[in-house]
């Protein structure tokens, strides 16, 4: 397991607090993104620990020209500054190869060649993706296409503590089912990928939007089979629009105002049950942050509803 494990950069201090920043570049940071941005930030400056920020483009058709620099010019304009090289998940696919194979030679994984047609009468899990029948579990079926690969899950419940969200419970081979790792069309699934990397980057603890509570515990059985420490997770309420859905740049969320950052960042506090003094929001973003650090209380965000 040494290759999935190895440091990209430095070695690593099991002690320190890490925390980490990991969008995805289909567009420019917006409202729903800075709220986990500066959650994660927070949580690990208030702690005396480190941010990472590492960019999640390993599904590289979806990722937007230009989002990645974006991205980076925005945190800092809003003084959310990293720690350490920026790692790019494009780069790694070796290291999410090496752990894919080590559950293939495990017998853990399998090719699969159900068709997206073939699944689309399955019921859906929480994340809407239909829940795997385990139709290709007892052997490979002849195709002439690439198959996917899926992992084997089990009955067993898995459970943990979320410091937001309390606990959550998920029986994967019902709820999810025999989860992608590696698509049809090559590109390594987010489940693989985040939790090669949260290791590999000695990430301690989680925090991140409630709209990801339900892939916790897919990540969580990833981090036993392949034998990786499971760091805290915090899952952040998740802003939505009028209509309910949540914000991103599919719904149309516009990017954050970079010349004033006070009024969006003094929102994005007291979105996360932060109560910054009304007069704050016309500060530089240096004096907010500085603040924020301070007062920062993780007991203090609301769960999400519904
Ligand atoms: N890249 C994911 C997103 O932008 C976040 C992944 C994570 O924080 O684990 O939604």
């Amino acid at each position: 397991m040494a290759a999935v494990c190895s440091a990209p950069d430095r070695p690593l201090d099991r002690r320190a607090i890490r925390g980490r920043f990991a969008p995805s570049p289909t567009g420019p940071l917006h409202f729903g993104s800075l709220i986990a941005a500066l959650g994660s930030f927070l949580e690990a400056r208030q702690r005396g620990g480190e941010w990472l920020v590492r960019i999640e483009d390993v599904d590289t058709p979806r990722t937007a020209p230009g989002a990645t620099t974006a991205i980076l010019r925005a945190l800092e304009r809003y003084e959310l500054h990293w720690d350490g090289p920026v790692i790019h998940q494009s780069q790694r696919a070796a290291y999410y190869q090496a752990a894919l194979e080590s559950l293939l030679d495990a017998g853990l994984a399998y090719p699969c060649a159900c068709t997206r047609r073939e699944l689309a009468s399955c019921p859906r899990g929480r994340d809407g993706a239909p829940i795997y029948p385990g139709t290709c579990r007892v052997g490979p079926r002849p195709t002439d296409r690439l198959p996917a690969l899926r992992l084997r899950v089990t009955d067993a419940p898995l459970a943990f503590q979320d410091a937001i969200q309390g606990e959550y419970r998920q029986q994967l081979v019902r709820e999810v089912g025999d989860f992608v790792l590696r698509r049809a069309d090559g590109v390594f699934a987010y489940q693989l990928a985040v939790v090669v990397d949260d290791a590999a980057q000695g990430v301690t603890q989680v925090v991140r939007g409630a709209d990801l509570l339900d892939s916790t515990p897919r990540q969580i059985y990833l981090q036993r089979l392949l034998e990786l420490p499971t760091p805290d997770y915090a899952h952040l309420p998740v802003v939505v629009d009028a209509r309910g859905d949540k914000l991103s740049k599919q719904t149309g969320a516009p990017p954050l105002d970079e010349r004033h950052p006070g009024p969006a960042l003094t929102a994005a506090l007291r979105f996360l049950g932060q109560q910054p003094p009304p007069e704050l929001a016309g500060e530089p973003a240096p004096t907010i942050i500085a603040w924020a650090v301070a007062h920062w209380n993780l007991a203090t965000v609301a769960p999400m509803h519904g």
